[in-house]
């Protein structure tokens, strides 16, 4: 890995009001978690959605046959 962090500040001026708070936990995923959003909190870890939890925490969706 080793690309785990992009804070190279590509500038994005729409979101600057945003401040973010840190990055989704789920490695694979890594999207930023803003205050004020609504995102998954789990044993103080944030994640950007329940699947990145679900994923996180070792749940693999699958299509039931
Ligand atoms: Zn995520």
């Amino acid at each position: 890995m080793g690309l785990d962090r992009f804070e190279y500040g590509f500038p994005d001026p729409q979101e600057e009001d945003l401040k973010e708070l840190c990055a989704c936990t789920y490695e694979w995923c890594n999207n930023p978690i803003y205050f004020g959003e609504i995102n998954w909190q789990f044993d103080g870890e944030w994640f950007c959605s329940s699947a990145c939890l679900a994923k996180y925490l070792g749940a693999t969706e699958y299509e039931a046959f």
